[in-house]
């Protein structure tokens, strides 16, 4: 079978399931399998797999066809550029994830603008953020990374997270990208310990009575304790604020992660516990997606 006789192949038994990104997937696992990027490909479409490459594809493309998540068969995926190991104990991270991040390094960036190089040392010690729900890591590690990068600042970074599955692939991320971090099993802020500057969290935050609906990719094979936001989807966030406080530095910042329908709710509550400048972010797709906020005490 040919690389073109593959992919089509591959699409059509997508298309034919219903599968999401059914021709991007068919893409993907074809290049994930052969190793030949698609710019490659159209110069040799009609070069041949081998016999072990097109009996591994064809079992993707079965598996995929069954809604697991092109993810799950990669083993994979790309965040804020950087890649992470991803299985069935993290959610899976999210593209739209990404403004959370980039909201969180503007703001360490304005912390230490004007700021001679490496003299931007709180507590007489490092910048310290915490991810409250980790999960693979990907917020805490890319923020760490690219910070690190830009603004040449140490940051001294902690995720935390009620699954200690989640923490092992949070940590095997940090080992491969090389990025030092610290991770605490701990049911939201109960072992955490400490002040930060920052705390970042993108937690569960679906509607139970929602997950029911959602594409069988997220709601059979994301963790369910990752998605669940309880009765109104709210409940973490009324957790996390309540005890934020006690964890933040006097001007600290707390960003938040939400569902499209619940900027309104969660800046309100953000303003009735003493945050001022709080602010909902729009995603690509012109819908709320992150709050930010500053505690002054
Ligand atoms: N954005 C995820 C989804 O749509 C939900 C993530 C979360 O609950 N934190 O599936």
């Amino acid at each position: 079978m040919t690389l073109k006789e593959a992919y089509q192949q591959g699409k059509d038994v997508l298309v034919k399931t219903g599968t999401p990104d059914a021709d991007l997937d068919a893409w993907l696992l074809l290049e994930y399998v052969s190793k030949i990027s698609r710019a490659m490909y159209y110069a040799i479409p009609d070069k041949p797999l081998t016999q072990d490459e097109e009996s591994q594809y064809l079992h993707y493309i079965e598996r995929r066809a069954q809604h697991i998540p092109l993810q799950h068969l990669t083993g994979v995926q790309e965040f804020m550029g950087l890649e992470f190991q991803v299985n069935e104990h993290v959610l899976i991270p999210r593209q739209d994830t990404e403004l959370l991040a980039e909201e969180a390094l503007k703001i360490i960036g304005e912390a230490v603008k004007g700021r001679p190089e490496g003299t931007f040392e709180p507590a007489g010690g490092r910048y310290r953020l915490l991810d409250m729900c980790t999960g693979s890591g990907c917020i805490l590690l890319s923020i760490l990374h690219h910070a690190g990068k830009s603004a040449k600042m140490k940051i001294k970074g902690t995720g935390a997270d009620i699954s200690q599955k989640a923490l092992e692939t949070a940590q095997a991320n940090a080992d491969s990208l090389h990025i030092q971090a610290e991770f605490l099993c701990s049911d939201l802020f109960e072992q955490v310990t400490g002040q930060y500057e920052m705390i970042v969290s993108n937690p569960p935050y679906i509607r139970t009575d929602v997950i029911e609906t959602l594409q069988e990719e997220v709601k059979n094979h994301d963790p369910i304790l990752a998605l669940d936001g309880k009765e109104d989807g709210l409940h973490f966030y009324r957790r996390i604020i309540e005890a934020a406080d006690k964890y933040l530095t006097k001007g600290g910042c707390l960003v938040f992660e939400i569902g499209a329908d619940q900027g309104e709710a969660v800046s309100s509550m953000m303003g009735c516990a003493g945050y001022h400048n709080v602010i909902v972010k729009k995603d690509l797709a012109g819908l709320d997606r992150v709050v930010t906020g500053v505690y002054d005490r």
